[in-house]
């Protein structure tokens, strides 16, 4: 039996059932597990509490599978949990008026390091871990058993493959070559998504429901929404009845298919500016310009993807918003967030505590945001909490 025994200073977490074995944490390997296998995790006296799937490379060295041991992976324990999964969403309040959803999001859905989004008739699956990848038929034939989508596309793009001894890889995995872009439907909004090459798994999924907040924040407003991306918050300002949105995103590929959503949508063209430009230079142009707004959304991308780089991550986050605060109007407002997972909420919002200070500014937190909750947080992971915003006022 291969067997994965805990040290007994280090076997806490687990037992409080987080389900990431750190390389430090373990006495012993035996019977010569290989990359995805099954293990057995035991603790310091050898009594079994979990099954997990083994990474040789990794500094996370097993992800637990179930905290059953007997419950070995297998097409019926998969299929178990992509359809408790798919359930969740079922129960959400948004699910039926939108039709692009997270059916997966890896460990918060016991499914470690998978991640499964649906695009109207479009599923595209990214695959993290070799455990995953070793089971990847039983993935697939499961997600089409019980969504009845035939169409599976797979993004498994992203670097932290490499940690597992994994290529990169995208393309067809079953059904059809999918259109260049594909129309999906959020609230009464509907976005062009391109599954193929567009950034993620094509669309920012997480901030559905604060692309519907921003709605409440923006009438009569004039709005800058930086790092735009294809447009979700700037075509929501509009919604909620600002009279000018400006974006500013550095790929021209985004703002490109942002202007195609304001078509799509039918909006009103003149009040729309895009912007290609880099967000650190162009907050510095607007303030020696003298340019200011009511309305300021900051989406940057992930500045600390570990935790090694949070420092220099606060820093620039701490860098934009200064400027940002100095670019509102009095009772201007502030949509502000962090997708990085090293920096919570706490530090995030002492960030913006200094940036205040720095810019002289009176700010009030009006209201804290979180991804939307297809990205569920299962209460033993708090590393699966990655997306915090705030929303503030300046005085
Ligand atoms: N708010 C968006 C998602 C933003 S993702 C939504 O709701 O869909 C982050 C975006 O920042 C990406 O589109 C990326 O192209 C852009 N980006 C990254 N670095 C940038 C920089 N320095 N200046 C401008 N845009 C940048």
């Amino acid at each position: 039996m291969k067997t994965l025994t805990l040290k007994k200073a280090r076997e806490r977490s687990v037992l409080r059932k987080h389900p990431w074995i750190f390389s430090g944490a373990v006495s012993i390997v035996n019977s010569d597990p290989q990359n995805g296998d099954e293990v057995i995790v035991q603790d310091s006296d050898g009594k079994h509490i979990a099954i997990a799937l083994y990474c040789p490379f990794s500094n996370i060295r097993a992800r637990v599978w179930d905290w059953d041991s007997s419950r070995k992976i297998s097409k019926d324990t998969i299929g178990e949990k992509i359809h408790n999964a798919i359930l969740l969403r079922k129960n959400l309040s948004f699910d039926s008026k939108v039709n692009a959803i997270r059916l997966i999001f890896a460990e918060s859905d016991g499914l470690p390091g998978l991640i499964v989004d649906q695009y109207s008739d479009w599923i595209v699956i990214q695959i993290l871990t070799a455990g995953m990848e070793k089971w990847k038929a039983e993935i697939i034939e499961s997600i089409v058993e019980i969504t009845g989508i035939t169409n599976i596309y797979e993004r498994s793009d992203v670097d932290v493959r490499t940690l597992e001894g994994l290529p990169e890889r995208t393309g067809v995995l079953r059904g059809k070559e999918p259109p260049e872009l594909i129309e999906i439907q959020e609230y009464d909004l509907k976005y062009y998504v391109d599954i193929r090459k567009g950034q993620k798994t094509g669309f920012y999924l997480d901030q559905r429901e604060n692309r519907q907040k921003l709605r409440s924040y923006s009438k009569n407003k004039s709005a800058l929404n930086c790092f735009s991306y294809s447009g979700g918050f700037s075509l929501n300002a509009e919604r909620g009845g600002s009279e000018i949105v400006l974006s500013v995103d550095s790929s021209a590929d985004a703002l490109r298919l942002a202007n195609k959503n304001t078509i799509l949508n039918g909006l009103n063209d003149n009040k729309f500016g895009w912007l290609e430009a880099d967000v650190f230079h162009q907050l510095r142009k607007f303030r020696d310009e003298n340019t200011r707004f009511d309305l300021i959304i900051l989406d940057p991308p992930k500045f600390a993807p570990t935790i090694i780089q949070v420092p220099k991550a606060a820093r620039a986050y701490k860098d934009i918003n200064l400027l940002a605060l100095k670019l509102l109007n009095k009772n201007g407002i502030l949509f502000t967030f962090s997708c990085s997972g090293g920096v919570a909420m706490d530090l995030f919002q002492k960030i913006i505590a200094d940036a205040a200070l720095d810019a002289d500014a009176d700010v009030k937190i009006l209201e804290k945001l979180h991804q939307s909750a297809d990205h569920p947080v299962s209460i033993n992971f708090p590393e699966g909490e990655y997306l915090k915003g705030l929303i503030c006022q300046k005085q």
